[in-house]
């Protein structure tokens, strides 16, 4: 296992060192991994001054898989965008050809009640969002800004979606359901758009290669109403760029906090970049308050989906479990009353766990 690391931001760094600290561990039992390490984000802008430097991307091109920890900062808010920590972050993603997206939205029963919704309404939700990462609305040509024939200023962008394009994400889809409860919801909104006729066309004929799975659709907007009304009725989601943006953001929130949840980008290969969904954190970075559990699992799904190590995947949930179940708690997960300790420690209890 070729393993690239790139700490990034903010919290990264901290979040960094108790990924690798468990892979230390794995590694010690045996396991063949070889780690390097690299810039990425706003770390690479100072010292290369590209948020996305040479270096990197030889590394990054040269990997099995990527462990990144988060990017951005408000020192960088200020500068030229083309250099600014997010374009790092859209240049590896493009430049390793990371089409699919996987992010799932879990919530332990431990953690019911730092939901806003009711903890009968989302305890042991487990759902994974597959989304569409390069095509759709944001980035169909033509776009731009013009004068319309009645004079006024207008904004435009293009939906497109080809038929290949629809069928290899919907095939992540199926594929990821056949990994799990074997159930999934393509989402679309093929009452009003051609480009989800053609979506909705495709994944069906799809479907009939995957006679296990049951595949049903729906459109986007009830999608969204029944995420907050019976989550637990999905499993695997398939849906768009633009939907997929939407709505992973919205289950993401069913799961309490953001410093639980991990993510995954995938290429036609199953190379991957895996990171926490949260941002850098300046506001708690160098305080040792992150919580790792978020780049512990995206190690997981790294296991999982990279390396087909689904051994390792789970012994990194079940210790994330374990954590949890012994009541240990960082600030962002914490209610009144609870354990609350710091990043090292919560590394600490989870590599004994292991
Ligand atoms: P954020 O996710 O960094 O933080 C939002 C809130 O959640 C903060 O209160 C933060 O303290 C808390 N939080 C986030 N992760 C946590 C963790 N692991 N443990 C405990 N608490 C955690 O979002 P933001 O404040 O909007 O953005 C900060 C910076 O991060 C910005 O520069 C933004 O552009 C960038 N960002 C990067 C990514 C990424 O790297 N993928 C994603 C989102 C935002």
């Amino acid at each position: 296992m070729n393993i690239l690391i790139l700490p990034g931001d903010g919290i990264g760094p901290e979040i960094m060192v108790q990924a690798a600290r468990v892979l230390d561990k794995i590694k010690s039992e045996g396991e063949d991994i070889t780690l390097s390490h690299g810039t990425l984000g706003g770390a690479a802008y100072d010292a290369h001054g590209h948020p996305y430097p040479d270096a990197t991307q030889a590394l990054a091109r040269s990997a099995d898989a990527i462990l990144l920890g988060c990017v951005g900062g408000p020192q960088y808010d200020t500068l030229p965008r083309a250099v600014r920590p997010e374009q790092g972050l859209l240049a590896i993603r493009k430049d390793l050809k990371l089409f699919a997206n996987l992010r799932p939205a879990m919530l332990y029963p431990e953690l019911a009640a730092a939901s806003s919704l009711k903890p009968e309404i989302v305890a042991g939700l487990d759902i994974m969002i597959v989304r569409e990462l390069t095509g759709d609305i944001y980035f169909g040509q033509p776009r731009g800004r013009r004068t319309n024939a009645a004079g006024e200023d207008e904004g435009y962008d293009t939906m497109h979606y080809a038929r290949s394009e629809v069928e290899r994400i919907a095939r992540v889809g199926f594929e990821t359901a056949m990994k799990r409860n074997k159930k999934l919801c393509s989402v679309d909104k093929a009452n009003v758009l051609d480009t989800s006729i053609l979506w909705r066309e495709v994944v069906t004929e799809l479907g009939k290669t995957y006679p296990e799975v049951q595949l049903s659709h729906m459109y986007v907007d009830n999608a969204a109403m029944q995420l907050v009304r019976a989550p637990k009725q999905f499993d695997v989601i398939v849906t768009g760029n633009i939907f997929g943006d939407i709505l992973s953001d919205e289950a993401s929130m069913l799961a309490g906090s953001i410093g639980m949840l991990p993510s995954a980008s995938l290429d036609a290969n199953n190379k991957g970049l895996f990171e926490p969904i949260h941002g850098s954190a300046p506001d708690i970075a160098g305080q040792d308050k992150a919580n790792p559990i978020a780049t512990i699992l995206s190690l997981g799904m790294m296991m999982r989906y990279t390396f087909g190590r689904a051994d390792l995947a789970q012994r990194l949930e079940t210790a994330v479990r374990k954590v949890l179940a012994a009541g240990l708690r960082t600030g962002d997960i914490a209610t009144s009353g609870d354990n609350v300790v710091g990043t090292r420690a919560m590394g600490d209890a989870l590599i004994a766990a292991l």
